[in-house]
């Protein structure tokens, strides 16, 4: 049996600033046919790994058998100074090294046995957070804590041990607000039917291969790397800036203009973004959207 507060003590230690445990159990019913409804609808666009594993995705114990408690834990990203474009969590070093890391520490520190995620298997992981009694599924479809909002990255830990107290899940708190879906530019915010992520300038601009619709372009303003503009509408973001060196932009990527990234060569790009999470909208993604950007400059 595991100490809740060792736990947490040690989470703290290793930077996580929040931390929550549960049972592990399937999901609700409720949360697993929203989930399919959502799929069935197509708001996954092409995101067809979510269709995957949909068994292993609703039950922590089918995807990592023995699994008896679920630690999660979440670790502040918002930027002090930001590089213009691009969202605030991908200013810095790729987060599924940093917070993977961390979490192999904290499964050490704590003598447990089992398995660490960082948005890389089919865990549904704001509902577990939720669960775990960190934050509650904000309107903005992200986690939000209360005076923090949803600048952070979650992890968890699936392990074969029982922990002595296990959280309980947070309320909601969005009451009659709908500042992140009026902030919304594309109308992908749908309130209880979640995010339409074929309308989503995220969605757009990383996961997306085509091309960047035109109905977007001139909706993307000057960020050509995510959006976050349903995050900072949040009245709940009231976090301080990182103390993880390793989120922080370089001096290279702030000092880019407007000019360099018109001129972004592929050997330039690879310097700039080496160990970054905007690798995942590759070189051509990226020009591609910086392209649809500039589109918009020169319309005005
Ligand atoms: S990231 Fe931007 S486009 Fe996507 S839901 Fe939020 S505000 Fe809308
Ligand atoms: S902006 Fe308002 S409705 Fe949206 S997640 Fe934050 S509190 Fe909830």
């Amino acid at each position: 049996m595991l100490s809740s507060k060792t736990i947490k003590e040690e989470a703290q230690k290793l930077g996580f600033f929040s931390c929550g445990m549960t049972s592990a159990r399937p999901v609700s019913e409720d949360y697993a046919t929203n989930f399919r409804a959502w799929l069935d609808r197509g708001c996954h666009a092409d995101m067809q790994y979510l269709e995957n594993h949909f068994d292993k995705r609703m039950d922590p114990t089918l995807l990592a058998p023995g699994t008896r408690s679920i630690v999660c834990v979440a670790m502040n990203y918002r930027p002090e100074r930001v590089a213009q474009g691009i969202a605030w969590y991908a200013q810095g070093k790729d987060y599924h090294d940093v917070v993977k890391e961390r979490l192999v520490r904290l499964m050490d520190a704590i003598g447990a046995h089992g398995r660490c995620f960082v948005d890389t298997a089919p865990v549904p992981e704001r509902y577990w957070a939720w669960q775990c009694g960190i934050g509650w599924m904000g309107r903005n479809t992200q986690l939000v804590i209360p005076h923090i909002g949803s600048a952070f990255f979650l992890g968890e830990l699936f392990i074969e041990e029982d922990i002595d107290t296990y959280d309980t899940p947070m309320d909601n708190h969005c009451g009659t607000c709908q500042r992140c879906i009026e902030a919304c530019p594309t109308g992908a915010l749908q309130g209880n039917s979640g995010l339409d992520a074929r309308r989503c300038l995220s969605y757009l601009t990383i996961e997306n291969r085509g091309d960047i619709p035109s109905w977007a372009q001139p909706l993307m303003d000057d960020t050509f790397y995510g959006c976050d503009r349903c995050l900072k509408a949040c009245p709940h973001l009231h976090s301080a800036p990182t103390s993880e060196d390793c989120f922080a932009a370089s001096e290279e990527l702030l000092g880019m203009t407007d000019a360099d990234w018109a001129d972004l060569s592929e050997e330039r790009y690879r310097t700039l973004f080496k160990g970054s999470a905007v690798k995942r909208a590759k070189y051509a993604g990226l020009t591609r959207n910086i392209q649809a950007t500039k589109n918009k400059f020169r319309a005005e």
